[in-house]
């Protein structure tokens, strides 16, 4: 078999996405598994746009949280209504805390995405913050982590 991108050089390895003969030079190995530079390509967009979509919902976590422990602060500060206040104030802790917490764990988990590192991680991010689009190229790509 010939390398299909140097027509003039034996092939070391068959491509496990498209099937296409490599040489030493186009071969790119991960996880003992060889891809031809054209397959490589496409299967790093697919990660890193998990990765991206991972951050921008943790983000987007993370501003809910703060609203809600602002909204909390304000609320418990408020002057004259007492206990509806502090009701309201608690609520809204409840929920902001933990929405911090998604949301730092959902970049996390992008930037984990990004590096190609720590799979667990990232699907632990993308889960918990119904990031269901990263979900499945993640669980589709796990070959792609180290
Ligand atoms: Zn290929
Ligand atoms: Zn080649």
């Amino acid at each position: 078999m010939r390398c299909s991108f140097h027509p003039e050089r034996e092939a070391v390895a068959a491509c496990v996405e498209c099937g296409r003969g490599i040489c030493e030079e186009c071969k790119i190995e991960l996880r003992k598994r060889a891809r031809c530079p054209e397959c490589a390509q496409r299967r790093s967009g697919l990660i890193t746009a998990a990765g991206v979509l991972n951050i921008i919902g943790g983000v987007f976590w993370l501003i809910t949280g703060l609203i809600f422990v602002a909204l909390g602060a304000l609320f418990g500060r408020a002057p004259g209504a007492e206990e509806p206040g502090k009701a309201i104030s608690l609520v809204m802790s409840v929920f902001g805390g933990p929405g911090l917490i998604l949301g730092g764990l959902g970049i996390a988990g992008g930037v984990a995405a990004l590096k190609r590192r720590l799979w667990g991680l990232a699907l632990a991010g993308a889960i918990l913050t119904w990031n269901t689009l990263s979900l499945v190229f993640l669980a589709l790509r796990r070959r792609d982590f180290r």
